[in-house]
């Protein structure tokens, strides 16, 4: 194999190594194994060493061991399905090769009579006398076989002896890549370079040694990339100059004035990062951060005014259309009588889709709310000037760069999103943004009151629940969610209905995925309107719905869900003054782990906390559902054991920006961690 002297090597397919056919190949391709660096990944897990030979008469049973043997005769038997045997000596006695399954020609070629063979394998005894069945290694060259073999979790269809073969090889060609990282940051890592330290992962020596220098550097490696290709769409996209829009105080004052509360302090700032950028000169791309009830809706609803004043069009996006009827109902109690706004929705006559098509090209509709059937390519805005995104958590950095480029250079973007991460993944999951938090809640909140409570205390629950009818107060009944079968979710959401029904009839309301969108609604919209009581439901309540008069939420089988997901759900209650519970159903007694899970939800309502704890439960790969989202999994990083190197990583970062420092210093870095491809677009 030739030496490529850069990341080409690394990059290129795995045909390109000897020993690998298309076959080998394709095996690996299915296993997302796509060229010779995501190989370097796939770490050994043990070893067998066969480097010590032993004589005949020191063989020990069921022991791997490696001898030097003589062939001296063969017995291949005429019978069919008896194993094909081998008598082999060497001075000190005798020992028997048995090969199942194998051609006589085939064992002829491995073991000629009379010249000396190396052979390594599991030991056994049959009759008093030695033998070694199938021979893991049979070869004249000793180099070969006594050594250290590495064993891999093997792929079906690969062994271990070509896997060994194709990582020593890549080891051995591994180019000598230009150092990326300056002296100061090496040192903290043993001034170990990238190619030593992949050879020292693939050491048996070194298995599971998370803490040595090599170790971390490669973690350290995958973090610094992964922030890097962030911070370089950040800059590419506060690089693009746009109109800048107006802020107009009047309008501003006069919705202020509309609310009946006073905007928290969070708000506030929020609301004063966002109209900076929007009337600055560059776009913005930009998080607004809050937890579930802080009020995220009316912070974009009054900055979308500024951008509509100054004569821009204004689209909000929400993942439901439940979730942009409510939206779009608040601005226009919010907005006067002369702002057109529209709701696009799939429910409008065809004809009424055709006249709001007609009017945003003509520039008639200053906002529209609805899905991202928004974006579909009929849909022609005149002059669209800001998107507004609500709960897009699942939105990966690629398609959140894509719906920026779609607005054009005026558009400004705002995401909204109520899923609050551990702080040492800020910069993998929003890194290419800027963020703004809010973390107060709207001061007439009182906290959800947390209990947990055993499935056959139900009569007890259902006591609770009917001194809560009698306050007027309204209850989410959230059905378990079992995740191996849609059918039996809604199955047991419909026997949770019937039997709640029978005890409060016509108060109770059932909400499951098989119910159509329009009922879908039109059921909420009861239920908003305090015509039902209860309302029994899988998850669906859980993005946005903003209902300030549900008071009560029961969750059944809670066990089933993370914590982060409980505090959401959790969030749909208590928004409005009067005090709240969640109470949390479980079938049997508790484990340790999961009393300790639900005991940080009783003591916390503080959603960042908590997901910080769910992570430290849980571990970051199950987390929010971070696997759809885009962020790819860290292969040797680990944001609670490495918490320092993210650390690192984000304070280089913000030297490397504020330093200007040329990004293709990390060029190599870039193009062999950035799988997803990103960087191609700016390196
Ligand atoms: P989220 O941030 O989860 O999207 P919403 O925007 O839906 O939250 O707001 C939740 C509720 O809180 C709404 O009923 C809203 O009117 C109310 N609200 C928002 N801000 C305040 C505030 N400063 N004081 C009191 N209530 C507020
Ligand atoms: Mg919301």
């Amino acid at each position: 194999m030739k030496n490529m002297n850069n990341y080409d090597y690394l990059l290129s397919d795995l045909t390109k190594l000897n020993g690998v056919g298309k076959k080998t190949m394709e095996i690996l391709k299915k296993k997302k194994v796509n060229n010779i660096f995501d190989l370097l990944w796939r770490l050994p897990k043990s070893y067998t060493d066969r480097s010590l030979t032993s004589n005949i008469c020191d063989l020990q049973i069921d022991k791997v061991q490696t001898i030097k043997i003589i062939p001296t005769k063969y017995l291949f038997p005429r019978v069919r399905n008896l194993p094909n045997r081998v008598n082999c000596e060497d001075e000190t006695g005798k020992i028997d090769c048995i090969f199942f399954n194998s051609y006589e020609g085939y064992v002829k070629k491995i073991l000629p009579l009379k010249e000396q063979v190396i052979i390594s394998g599991k030991i056994s005894s049959y009759k008093g006398k030695y033998q070694i069945t199938n021979p893991t290694y049979v070869s004249k060259d000793s180099s070969i076989i006594e050594t250290v073999h590495n064993k891999y979790s093997l792929t079906e269809g690969i062994t271990e002896k070509i896997y060994n073969k194709i990582i020593s090889q890549i080891l051995k060609n591994l180019p000598k890549l230009t150092e990326w990282h300056d002296q100061r940051i090496l040192k903290k890592f043993d001034n170990e370079s990238w190619n030593n330290s992949i050879v020292k992962l693939h050491d048996t020596k070194n298995i599971n040694n998370y803490k040595s220098g090599f170790y971390k550097r490669l973690a350290y490696d995958e973090i610094l990339a992964s922030f890097l290709v962030n911070s370089e769409i950040r800059k590419k996209i506060k690089k693009i100059k746009k109109v800048s829009k107006i802020f107009d105080q009047k309008s501003y004052y006069e919705i202020i004035n509309k609310l009946n509360f006073k905007l928290t302090n969070d708000q506030k700032t929020s609301l004063t990062d966002i109209n900076k950028d929007l009337v600055s000169k560059s776009k913005m791309f930009r998080l607004l951060q809050g937890d579930v009830g802080s009020g995220k809706t009316i912070v974009s609803l009054i900055s979308a005014l500024n951008v509509i004043t100054s004569g821009f069009q204004v689209a909000l996006l929400a993942p439901t259309e439940i979730l942009a009827r409510q939206h779009y109902n608040l601005a226009k109690k919010l907005f006067a009588k002369n702002i057109s706004i529209e709701l696009l929705s799939s429910k409008n006559e065809n004809i009424e889709i055709k006249r709001i098509i007609k009017e945003l090209k003509d520039n008639k509709i200053q906002m529209v709310f609805g899905t991202h059937a928004i974006f579909q390519k009929k849909i022609i805005f005149a002059n669209l000037g800001y998107i507004i995104i609500d709960e897009q958590h699942k939105f990966g950095v690629r398609q959140r760069k894509l719906l920026s480029d779609k607005g054009g250079d005026n558009c400004d973007v705002l995401l909204m999103s109520a899923t609050p991460i551990p702080r040492t993944l800020t910069m993998s999951v929003y890194g290419d943004m800027d963020v703004s938090i809010i973390k107060e809640k709207p001061n007439n909140r009182k906290e959800v009151k947390t209990y947990s409570k055993l499935e056959n205390k139900i009569d007890d629950v259902i006591k609770f629940v009917k001194k809560e009818i009698i306050d007027g107060n309204q209850i989410f009944w959230v059905c378990p969610l079992i995740e191996e079968s849609k059918k039996l979710d809604h199955q047991s959401s419909v026997n949770k209905y019937k039997f709640l029904d029978k005890l409060f009839p016509n108060k109770v309301a059932l909400l499951h995925g098989k119910i159509k969108n329009d009922e879908k609604e039109l059921i909420l919209n009861k239920f908003l309107n305090k015509e039902y009581s209860i309302l029994v439901s899988t998850t669906i309540i859980e993005v946005g719905i903003d209902f300030p008069n549900a008071n009560v939420i029961i969750i059944e089988n809670a066990n089933k869900f993370g914590l982060s997901q409980l505090h959401q759900l959790r969030g749909r209650v208590g928004r409005g003054t009067k005090q709240a519970s969640c109470i949390l159903m479980f079938k049997s007694n508790l484990t340790v782990n999961a009393k300790k899970r639900i005991n940080i939800l009783k003591n916390s309502n503080d959603g960042f906390m908590i997901s910080e704890e769910d992570m430290k439960l849980r571990g970051f790969g199950d987390l929010l559902g971070f696997k759809q989202s885009g962020v790819k999994n860290f292969r040797l990083a680990d944001p609670i054991q490495n918490e320092d190197l993210f650390v690192l990583a984000e304070k280089e970062i913000r030297i490397i920006e504020q330093q200007n420092i040329d990004i293709n210093k990390y060029k190599s870095l870039l193009k062999l961690y950035d799988q997803a491809d990103i960087i191609n677009d700016i390196v």
